[in-house]
């Protein structure tokens, strides 16, 4: 079911459509790890039958566009449901998500069973899980839409990660090419990369077919989500 296996990491993109929803499931060694949390988050996440309630460690956001968030409140929803005691990280670059957490967390009678930690990440300061060191870096996002046009620039990272054996994710996230990206994808194992644009349409906002191929040959496998 994995899309991708390493001899460590393993990699299920369980879902990714630009505008709809991203979401995309890692195993480290012992616990799980999720790649943003768009629409549909949970009911992927079941239909894999996989032993992801208790599993799932840490949920790491690239930015806090609907559609890498989305599914985020019924997830923790079902956590709650299930009985969940298990302590859950969010990472995120907005520290939005904070207070929409507790706030979502004191609107539902007697809270979760479980902590939840919202952590604000920063590029290149890292956070160490017991399976996984996990390295934020630079995005460039903004999005432009029919009626509002180009918006401001979203707090935006990619996260790099390293396994207990030294094998490497690296995930793009939404991003516009800038000189360095190229940096946190050379050699790594594998390469989540958005691909949402067919041909040039501004670089601030996402990465071209093109430049998401230029960026996969960098690295051992690639796989190109976000179309
Ligand atoms: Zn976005």
């Amino acid at each position: 079911m994995w899309d991708w296996q390493g001899k460590e990491l393993k990699a299920k993109v369980l879902y990714s459509a630009k505008g709809l929803a991203t979401q995309i499931l890692i195993s480290g060694e012992a616990d799980y790890f999720l790649l943003d949390c768009g629409d549909g988050t949970t009911r992927d996440l079941s239909s894999t039958g996989l032993p992801w309630v208790d599993k799932l460690l840490a949920i790491l956001i690239t930015h806090d566009h609907p559609d890498h968030t989305g599914g985020i409140f019924s997830l923790l929803t079902f956590l709650r449901l299930r009985g969940r005691k298990r302590e859950l990280f969010i990472l995120t670059p907005d520290g939005n998500l904070t207070e929409r957490v507790r706030f979502y967390r004191d609107l539902i009678f007697g809270g979760f069973p479980y902590e939840v930690e919202v952590k604000v990440v920063e590029e290149h300061l890292r956070f160490r899980f017991q399976d996984l060191v996990v390295q934020p870096f630079k995005a460039i996002h903004r999005e432009k839409t029919e009626v509002f046009g180009t918006g401001g620039f979203k707090k935006a990272v990619g996260y790099l990660l390293c396994g207990k054996s030294g094998e490497k994710i690296a995930y793009t996230g939404d991003t516009g090419w800038y000189p360095g990206i190229d940096c946190y994808f050379k050699g790594v194992d594998l390469a989540l990369i958005e691909a949402t644009f067919d041909f040039p349409k501004g670089s601030e906002r996402h990465l071209t077919v093109e430049q998401a191929k230029d960026l996969g040959k960098l690295s051992k496998h690639a796989i190109l989500i976000h179309r």
